[in-house]
C-alpha cells in the first residue's frame, strides 16, 4: 500500500474557506476553534478534528484556538484540562500559539444574551421537570406539545430567571427553554432547553453559578464571542445547526457571523472513539488507565510508541468528508512503521529465547562486531555486538525439519547470524518429557564475517544475542482491543464482553543488547526482524528495562485473517 497514493485532493472544507475569503463573505483572519469538553482524555477522533481546525487556520494564515467546552461541572476534571492540552501540544509539536480559552470565562455574557431572548420573548422558565419535557417532546412523526408555562409574560420570566440565577429553587425544578415551535420537523427546535440549574462546583468558576448553559446555547454563542468564522464540527451536530443560526439570529450576531460546517468523525476498526466508551474501559479496570498503550486515546498511542508525525500523516490521508466510514488499523499501523523506519535505532531482542552453543568457539572468549545503528543513516552510528560461545536466537528461528520455503534454521542446515557469522547446527537437544527442544549445538565458520562463500547458498539470516552479554527486559506485546471491526452493544456488559482477551501478551525475561541500558523513556527502537519498540513512559527505571510493542514489522493480523 502506498501511502502517497492515498492523498486527498483539496477537500470540501478546504474549498468553502477559500471561496468565502474569494468573496469576502468573512473578516480577513480566518478563526476555528478546537472544543473538547474536559470529561475525558482526547483519542484519535480528536486528533483528525486538531489537525483539521489548526490545519485551516495555518493555511489561511489564520488562528485556531483551543477552546475547553466546559458547561457540565458534573462530568469534567482539572486533569482532562491539563491532559487535553498537552495531547494538542504533543499532536502539533508547538506550543499553541494563545493559551486555551475556556467557554466558563463567558458565563456572563452568555447568561445576558439569555436574559436578551426572555425581554424579547424568545426564551421562557418551564417548570415542568426532565420528564416532562422528554414526554412532551413528541417523536419524529408526532408534534409535541406545548408547555403549560410557554405563555408566561416577559416579567415573570425574567424575575423567575433572575431568581434561579440566585439560587432560590431547586436542582431541576426549573429550566430556561427557547420558544421556537413545538410543530417543527426538527425535534432540537422544540422549545430546547438553554440553561438547567444544577448545584456542582464548577473546576473553573468554582460555586459562582448554580445554572448552567446547554452545549447548544453556549457553543454558537462562545463561537460568536471568538470571532469564529468556521465552526467545524462532526456529523451529529448537523440536527442542531438550525437551532445554533436562529439563536445567533434572534440576537442579532452579524459582526462576524459564526458558521457551522459538518464534517464524518472518524472510527477505526477493532476499537472504539467515544469518551463514554472509553471512560467505562478505564472505569471497569478493563485496561490499565486512560493510557494504556492498548487505548486509542492519545496518551495510549504516546506510550504505545506513536510519534505526532505519524499521527498526523494519518490524518492527511484519511482527509474530511461527510462520508461515514470506518478507517482499518492496517492504515493507522502502516503511517506509524513507516515513521518509525526513518527514525527508530536498530537493536536486537530475543523474545522466545533458544540457547545455542557454539562448540568451536572458545570458553571464554568474546569478540565485538560492528553493526550499524541505522541501515540508511550512517549519522546514527554503529554499536558493537558481543560473540561469545552462548547465545540466544529466536525459538521460532529453528525447526528441526522444514521444506525449502523456511530460510532459517534446521538441524543438519547453516543460517548467517545477522552481522556476524555463518553457523551449523548439527545437534538439537530435547527435553525428554516434553519433546521441545532447549538447546542447539552448532559450529561457527570464522572465515564467514562479512563474506559469503560463494560454494554455499546461505539464504537466512537471523537475529542473536550473547547469554552473557545481553540484559533482561520485559517486553510488552499488544493486539487489537476488541475481536470485532465495529464493537458496539446495547448494555456496557456486552460492550466489555467484546474485548480481546489476548489483547496483551507480557514477556518477562527477553534478552535485548546492552546498549538499551540508556535508554529513556519513550526512545523507540526497531528490534531487528520482529518489529517497532519503545521504553514505556510510566514503569520502566534505571533498574527495570520495559518496552511496549508500538507495531510489528509486518502486518500479521491481516495475513492470519485471510488464512
Ligand atoms: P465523544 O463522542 O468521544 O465523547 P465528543 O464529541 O463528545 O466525543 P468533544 O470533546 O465534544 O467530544 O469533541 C471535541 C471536538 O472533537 C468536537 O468538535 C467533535 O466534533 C470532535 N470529535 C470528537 N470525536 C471525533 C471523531 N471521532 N472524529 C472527528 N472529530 C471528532
Ligand atoms: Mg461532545
Amino acid at each position: 500500500m502506498s501511502v502517497e497514493a492515498l492523498t486527498p485532493p483539496p477537500h470540501f472544507i478546504q474549498q468553502m474557506i477559500a471561496d468565502d475569503l474569494h468573496a469576502g463573505r468573512i473578516p480577513a483572519t480566518v478563526v476555528t476553534r478546537f472544543p473538547p469538553e474536559p470529561n475525558g482524555y482526547l483519542h484519535i477522533g480528536h486528533a483528525k478534528s486538531i489537525h483539521l481546525n489548526f490545519g485551516m487556520a495555518a493555511e489561511f494564515g489564520g488562528i485556531c484556538r483551543l477552546r475547553f467546552d466546559d458547561t457540565n461541572p458534573l462530568k469534567e476534571e482539572p486533569e482532562y484540562v491539563a491532559s487535553i492540552e498537552n495531547d494538542v501540544c504533543w499532536l502539533l509539536g508547538r506550543p499553541l500559539e494563545e493559551s486555551p480559552r475556556f467557554t466558563s470565562s463567558y458565563f456572563d455574557q452568555i447568561y445576558h444574551y439569555a436574559e436578551q431572548l426572555i425581554l424579547t420573548g424568545k426564551a421562557y422558565v418551564c417548570d415542568l421537570n426532565n420528564e416532562e419535557i422528554r414526554a412532551t417532546r413528541g417523536t419524529l412523526t408526532q408534534p409535541g406539545q406545548e408547555s403549560p408555562y410557554r405563555n408566561r409574560g416577559v416579567e415573570e420570566n425574567i424575575d423567575l430567571f433572575r431568581r434561579m440565577r440566585a439560587g432560590e429553587f431547586a436542582d431541576g425544578s426549573r429550566v430556561l427553554r427557547a420558544r421556537i415551535d413545538m410543530a417543527a420537523g426538527n425535534i432540537n427546535m422544540r422549545d430546547p432547553i438553554l440553561y438547567r440549574i444544577r448545584r456542582a462546583t464548577h473546576h473553573q468558576t468554582g460555586d459562582n453559578w448554580c445554572l448552567y448553559p446547554t452545549y447548544d446555547f453556549s457553543h454558537c454563542l462562545a463561537d460568536a464571542i471568538e470571532r469564529v468564522t468556521h465552526s467545524l464540527c462532526t456529523l451529529e451536530f448537523e440536527d442542531h445547526r438550525p437551532l445554533y443560526d436562529w439563536i445567533l439570529d434572534q440576537l442579532d450576531i452579524n459582526d462576524p457571523r459564526p458558521h457551522q460546517t459538518e464534517f464524518s468523525r472518524l472510527s477505526i476498526e477493532y476499537t472504539v472513539l467515544s469518551k463514554r466508551r472509553l471512560n467505562l474501559l478505564v472505569n471497569s479496570g478493563s485496561v490499565d488507565g486512560w493510557d494504556d498503550p492498548r487505548m486509542p486515546t492519545l496518551a495510549g498511542l504516546r506510550r504505545r510508541g506513536y510519534t505526532p508525525e505519524a499521527l498526523r500523516r494519518f490524518c492527511q490521508h484519511i482527509g474530511i468528508s461527510r462520508a461515514d466510514n470506518r478507517v482499518e488499523m492496517a492504515l493507522l499501523e502502516h503511517c506509524v512503521r513507516d515513521d518509525l523506519d526513518h527514525r527508530a535505532a536498530r537493536a536486537m531482542a530475543v523474545l522466545h529465547p533458544l540457547k545455542v552453543v557454539i562448540e568451536n568457539w572458545p570458553q571464554d572468549q568474546v569478540e565485538w562486531l560492528s553493526a550499524p545503528c541505522h541501515p540508511q543513516d550512517d549519522t546514527m552510528g554503529v554499536r558493537q555486538l558481543a560473540m561469545t560461545r552462548e547465545i540466544w536466537i529466536e525459538q521460532d528461528d529453528f525447526r528441526r525439519q522444514a521444506n525449502k520455503d523456511f530460510k532459517r534454521l534446521v538441524h543438519g542446515g547453516e543460517v548467517r547470524l545477522r552481522n556476524g557469522y555463518i553457523i551449523h547446527c548439527h545437534e538439537a537437544v530435547t527435553d525428554a518429557v516434553s519433546g521441545l527442544v532447549t538447546e542447539l549445538r552448532c559450529t561457527y565458520d570464522p572465515d564467514t564475517l562479512g563474506v559469503n562463500p560463494s560454494n554455499r547458498k546461505v539464504r537466512g539470516v537471523i537475529h542473536w544475542l550473547s547469554v552473557s552479554h545481553s540484559l533482561s527486559a520485559e517486553v510488552r506485546l499488544y493486539d487489537r482491543l476488541f475481536t470485532l471491526t465495529s464493537p458496539d452493544a446495547d448494555s456496557d456488559a456486552a460492550f466489555l464482553a467484546m474485548l480481546n482477551p489476548e489483547s496483551l501478551t507480557i514477556l518477562p525475561n527477553c534478552p535485548v543488547e546492552p546498549g538499551l541500558a540508556h535508554a529513556k523513556a519513550g526512545d523507540s527502537f526497531q528490534f531487528e526482524r520482529v518489529g517497532f519498540f519503545c521504553v514505556d513512559n510510566r514503569d520502566a527505571t534505571d533498574n527495570r528495562l520495559v518496552f511496549n510493542r508500538t507495531v510489528a514489522l509486518r502486518d500479521s493480523w491481516t495475513r492470519k485473517e485471510s488464512h
